[in-house]
């Protein structure tokens, strides 16, 4: 996390990034919905699809969690369940987005607990947040 954040401070993007049991990054993504055109391209999704591209698997195996410099979106919360992750640890979350719009519409706890009959992952909120809070404060006005 503090890689990702530290990510975040200086590319200006959410990361995220699909890490394994033995504490491996498989995967960093970053948000390119204006560069690919696609709004889609979050950084959790963009993280799961070249993870699940370098496992050559279309369902993560046991032991893998997706790390988010951000509260993932709905959007990233259902992708997170469909790819089988066993979790998801966050970093800021939409208390400190400035005038950025809501993006967490849903609540990624929600979500999760919402499609816990198809994949359960566990969630843990808020980690390092102090350490990424003041950035979209301090980024957009
Ligand atoms: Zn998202």
């Amino acid at each position: 996390m503090t890689e990702l954040i530290q990510k975040q401070w200086t590319k200006h993007s959410i990361f995220a990034a699909v890490i394994n049991e033995k504490a491996e990054i498989i995967s960093i993504g970053k948000t390119t919905v204006t560069e690919a055109n696609d709004p889609t391209a979050h950084a959790e999704v963009n993280a799961i699809r070249q993870a699940c591209q370098f496992l050559e698997t279309d369902r993560l195996p046991s032991g893998y969690w997706l790390y988010s410099t951000f509260e993932p979106c709905p959007l990233c919360s259902a992708a997170a369940i469909w790819s089988g992750i066993d979790g998801i640890v966050y970093a800021n979350d939409p208390r400190f987005k400035g005038e950025l719009p809501d993006w967490s519409f849903i609540k990624c706890r929600t979500m999760l607990e919402q499609g816990a009959a198809i994949h359960q992952v566990e969630l843990i909120e808020n980690f390092m947040l102090d350490e990424i809070k003041d950035y979209f404060i301090r980024h957009i006005k």
